[in-house]
């Protein structure tokens, strides 16, 4: 038994140099990505859930390696954030939406926002606001086309700062989302405090739905709470039609999700962008 034991503690520890070694060989590998060019956005249509009218997208990124490999944002963005290096890869992000977005335009397609996410790192960075505001600027972008999508995480620290950067945001005229909302720690009356424009109920609400009462009760409260608020409501990770119909029922005003379009490469969302509903 004894030395069973030791071998379980050697594996462990083994485990745990290995996985650090990754860590460092992912870091490398990431900045040889941005350097390299190996980063592309999908975008992933929110639809109006009684229309069916696209009004909405949010960006995602995606990272195919020298080798061809794809890796999930789940993969990589988390060691972005500890090695600081997501400040860099989230101001890529933020300008290729916005090039994007300048492109579509010119295109002629139906102008909606796109919506890009933050990280907690990159939004407390000092220089958060004035890379948002010349990025728009330099893309000679309206900051109506524009939306953020923050989480819990980044909004809980330092209040005053954060209210602060939010209030400049909108100012400029920038929308601003809470992605993943529920699954944080925040109360509600804080959550009250800040200038936000819509709440993304997070797909682990919408999965279960219409069967859980839990879930339904939940995500009630949520479109009630929008509705008290003013903030609009949209629902991340809607696969199915029995879903969409509840929450629609329920007042929630937008989804997001497979049962409208997973998120697809540029050229295919023009195509989404050009039909009239999607459903
Ligand atoms: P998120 O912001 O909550 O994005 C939604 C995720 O759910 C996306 O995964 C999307 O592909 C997936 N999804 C959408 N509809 C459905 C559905 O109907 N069913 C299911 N099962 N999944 C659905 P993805 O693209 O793998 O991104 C995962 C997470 O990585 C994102 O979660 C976000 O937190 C992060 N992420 C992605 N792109 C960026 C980025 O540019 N910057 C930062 N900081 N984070 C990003
Ligand atoms: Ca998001
Ligand atoms: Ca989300
Ligand atoms: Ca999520």
């Amino acid at each position: 038994a004894k030395r069973q034991k030791g071998n379980a503690y050697c594996r462990f520890s083994q485990t745990l140099a290995e996985r650090a070694g990754d860590r460092f060989a992912l870091e490398r590998a990431l900045r040889r990505a941005l350097a390299h060019e190996q980063f592309r956005l999908h975008y992933q249509p929110k639809v109006d859930l009684r229309s069916g009218r696209i009004v909405g997208t949010e960006a995602l990124i995606r990272w195919q390696d020298e080798a061809g490999t794809w890796h999930p944002p789940d993969s990589f963005i988390p060691v972005a954030e500890e090695s600081g290096l997501i400040v860099a890869i989230g101001e890529w992000v933020l300008r290729e939406a916005c090039r994007q977005q300048v492109a579509w335009q010119q295109a002629g397609l139906p102008v909606v926002p796109v919506a890009v996410n933050v990280s907690p790192l990159q939004f407390h960075h000092p220089h958060f606001f004035e890379t948002v505001r010349t990025v728009l600027e330099s893309n000679g972008l309206a900051p109506q086309t524009l939306e953020l999508e923050l989480t819990e995480a980044t909004i809980l620290v330092d209040h005053a700062h954060v209210a602060k950067i939010m209030t400049q945001l909108r100012e400029l005229g920038v929308a601003l989302s809470i992605d993943d909302f529920g699954t944080g720690y925040s109360n509600l009356s804080y959550m009250k405090r800040f200038p936000v424009d819509a709440f993304k109920i997070d797909r682990s609400f919408v999965r279960d739905l219409p069967d859980d009462a839990d879930d339904a009760a939940i995500a009630q409260a949520i479109v009630a709470l929008g509705r008290s608020m003013g903030v609009t409501v949209i629902a991340e990770g809607v696969e199915t039609m029995a879903q969409a119909h509840f929450l629609r029922g329920i007042g929630c005003e937008q989804g997001q999700g497979y049962q409208f379009s997973r998120p697809v490469d540029p050229d295919r969302y023009a195509e989404l962008l050009a039909l009239p509903a999607l459903v």
